[in-house]
């Protein structure tokens, strides 16, 4: 069985389609997601997910890429940390990708909100969920600064050099491969994941973004993410079977409050 470490189901692309891809799911032995949370607006529904079935789970956060949104506070997302189901913070990190007509020294503001969610994740001893996109060198820093490998977490959606995967394993984080992994110009990027030690490895959707081939350009969904598992595999030079394996254990190593199955019954109760 797979694990999708990340997705938006909350997303107006995959949130009135949930019963048809929870039976993609099981059609294509995808197990367990982790719905990801880019607003404090949206948590209600990215949790109500995680509440209703108890092969999802939450994230607590606000992405770098949310602009004209509520700020959280340490206290807030410690709160939001502490509901049932809630097995990480973020997405939260650096996005410099985008910046409009703005200079990195403007994005005073993103350096700050990324602080607050380690912050947040040092107090609850919660893993961290890392969006960074033409920022690593700062990305790095101020986990480096804020003692975050003292939580980890994991490099999502991950398309940086082997430099930066190295640092981040350096720091104690997992790395997170998505769909790009399957695209045919992302040679560079396939190079990376030979070299990330499949024990730290997890795979990913991002749905709806990033379907990997053969389905590119889609709406992509967690059915999908046995296609990076079988990308993955080739580079590693296992069976599907190993990745599958590995990168469901590697979740649940990682994610702590989703695991061990058996002696977490209390946190698979339908409450809120
Ligand atoms: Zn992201
Ligand atoms: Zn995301």
């Amino acid at each position: 069985m797979y694990v999708d470490s990340h997705c938006h189901l909350s997303f107006p692309e995959l949130a009135g389609r949930i019963d048809e891809i929870r039976a993609a799911m099981v059609t294509a032995r995808v197990g367990r997601a982790l719905c990801i949370c880019t607003t404090l607006e949206e948590f209600p529904q990215v949790h109500a997910l995680a509440t209703r079935y108890d092969n999802f789970w939450a994230s607590a956060g606000v992405h770098p890429d949310s602009e004209g949104v509520r700020e959280p506070s340490v206290a807030e997302l410690v709160a939001l940390a502490g509901r049932p189901r809630v097995v990480a913070i973020g997405e939260t990190g650096l996005d410099y990708y985008r910046l409009n007509g703005r200079s990195v020294d403007d994005m005073a503001w993103q350096r700050e909100r990324f602080r607050v969610h380690i912050r947040a994740a040092v107090a609850t001893a919660l893993p961290l969920v890392i969006h960074t996109r033409s920022a690593s060198q700062d990305t790095l820093g101020i986990l480096g600064e804020e003692g975050a490998t003292a939580t980890g977490g994991v490099f999502h959606c991950f398309t940086e050099t082997e430099a930066v995967a190295r640092a981040a394993l350096d720091l104690g984080f997992y790395i997170s491969f998505s769909g790009i992994l399957t695209f045919r110009n992302a040679a560079e990027l396939r190079d990376v994941a030979r070299f990330v030690p499949l024990d730290r490895c997890l795979i990913e959707t991002d749905s709806p973004y990033l379907a990997p081939a053969p389905h590119r350009g889609r709406t992509n969904n967690p059915s999908y993410v046995p296609f990076v598992a079988e990308q993955l595999a080739q580079l590693k030079q296992c069976t599907v079977h190993t990745i599958a394996e590995a990168t469901s254990a590697n979740f649940e190593h990682l994610f702590k409050r989703v695991a061990p199955i058996s002696t977490g019954a209390q946190l698979h109760e339908k409450v809120d």
